[in-house]
């Protein structure tokens, strides 16, 4: 056994070294509460969340009544199968259709999930309804897209590390720059086009946010070529970019929405795509499914999540507080970051540094200093808070990185 004394940072970190595949590289601090926008150690210290799990807790860390909401549905059903019905899933699926004006949803648990099943009607519905002969529908995707991990969806990435043997890989997908709305034009004149699969904003990219337009015009396009706009806004949904779906500024109704990571809250997987039945009722009883898909502990912790979304203002409060960051960080004036960008509480920053760990080693010292934010990239940080967090919370947070960027001075 370890001489390590138990309890402490290196005992877990060593413990997760020994016993867990090797799949993360995560920054050297081990958590054990949350609450609201803070998270604190197994010592005791505090930290602001500048992660948010990916997204995944835009309403806050433990956010009581997604937390009472849970437990009270914990204690009474979890799970059924969807071989029966249960009495939870119906309220669900009319709250979020209602909400964001879809004929049907289709929960799934992951992101990668509803990426999946969106893939899959899009498919079914090229060859049912479009026409295009079996086996041959193709999908547009973006250069540096993030959509998750299984097989089909690292197919048509453009990240190595996500590739490398990893293959064979699945068909079907063409891929064209992001932001390029004449790449786009030029490819919806190949034949078989199906759909075209794209984030609002790129966020696992480093937060790329596309030109004004681009998303308004793109769905013009494909809808002239009778091809599905698929918006995976697994990341850029639920207020985080300041509108319940980012697609939302530019009023895009895209034909298949994606979402995942929030929908919980943090408190389980639970993913949803949205259509209307033209789309939706391809998909036939038998067809698809999950087994943890639609359950009702899933149907009332995402209902909760979304209540609250909508009762405390968060996209408001995301848009407002997203533009107060992105201009005091501008204010810093700071050598050391070459580019700012972002959309209401989606953020990141581009080091500016010709050492290469400059970001890692940026990261590190906010964590010393009780802000925790990860490096993607190399050299971006994506700062993307709880969207609970107060505008005095954030002039703190602002204070850390600016003392903390010093460490970057020759
Ligand atoms: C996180 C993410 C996914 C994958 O979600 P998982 O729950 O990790 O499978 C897909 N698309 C986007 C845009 C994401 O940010």
């Amino acid at each position: 056994m370890s001489a390590i004394a138990q309890n402490t940072s290196a005992y877990f970190i060593d413990l997760e070294e020994a016993h867990g595949a090797h799949n993360y590289h995560p920054l050297p601090v081990v958590l054990s509460k949350g609450e609201g926008v803070f998270v604190w150690d197994v010592d005791g210290k505090k930290y602001y969340d500048f992660l948010s799990g990916y997204s995944a807790v835009n309403q806050g860390h433990c956010h009581p009544r997604i937390v009472e909401a849970f437990t009270e549905q914990a204690r009474r059903l979890t799970l059924t199968s969807r071989a029966f019905y249960n009495d939870q899933l119906g309220a669900f699926e009319k709250f979020i259709t209602g909400l964001l004006g879809y004929d049907k949803v289709l929960p799934m648990n992951t992101g990668v999930e509803a990426v999946e099943t969106a893939l899959k009607l899009c498919r079914k519905w090229a060859y049912e309804v479009k026409g295009i002969a079996e086996n041959e529908a193709v999908i547009i995707v973006c250069e540096q897209n993030f959509h998750g991990r299984t097989t089909t969806v690292i197919s048509f990435s453009s990240d190595p590390s996500s590739r490398k043997n990893f293959g064979p890989f699945t068909g079907g997908f063409v891929r064209i720059p992001y932001n390029d709305l004449q790449a786009l034009e030029t490819v919806l004149q190949q034949k078989n086009i199906a759909g075209f699969l794209v984030e609002p904003i790129q966020g696992e990219a480093g937060v790329i946010v596309p030109d004004a337009g681009y998303l308004s015009t793109a769905k013009k396009m494909c809808a002239d070529a009778n091809v599905l706009f698929i918006a995976d806004e697994i990341q850029t949904g639920l207020c985080r970019t300041g509108y319940m779906l980012a697609c939302d500024e530019e009023k895009v109704r895209p034909d298949i929405v994606l979402l995942g990571k929030a929908l919980s809250g943090g408190m389980m997987p639970v993913s949803a795509v949205l259509a209307d039945d033209e789309i939706m009722l391809t998909i036939k009883p038998g067809e698809h499914g999950s087994t943890y898909g639609g359950n009702p502990l899933a149907a009332v912790t995402a209902v909760a999540s979304l209540e609250v979304l909508l009762d405390e203002d968060m996209a408001q409060q995301a848009l407002e507080l997203g533009a107060y960051f992105r201009s005091q960080l501008e204010g810093l004036a700071s050598p050391h970051i070459r580019i700012i960008r972002g959309k209401g509480l989606l953020n990141a920053i581009e080091i500016n540094a010709s050492d290469p760990d400059a970001a890692w080693k940026l990261c590190l010292e906010m964590m010393q200093k009780g802000l925790l934010a990860k490096p993607t990239h190399g050299d971006k940080i994506r700062f993307a808070p709880p969207l609970c967090i107060t505008k005095a919370q954030l002039d703190e947070c602002i204070a850390i990185i600016k003392t903390s960027l010093t460490i970057l001075d020759a």
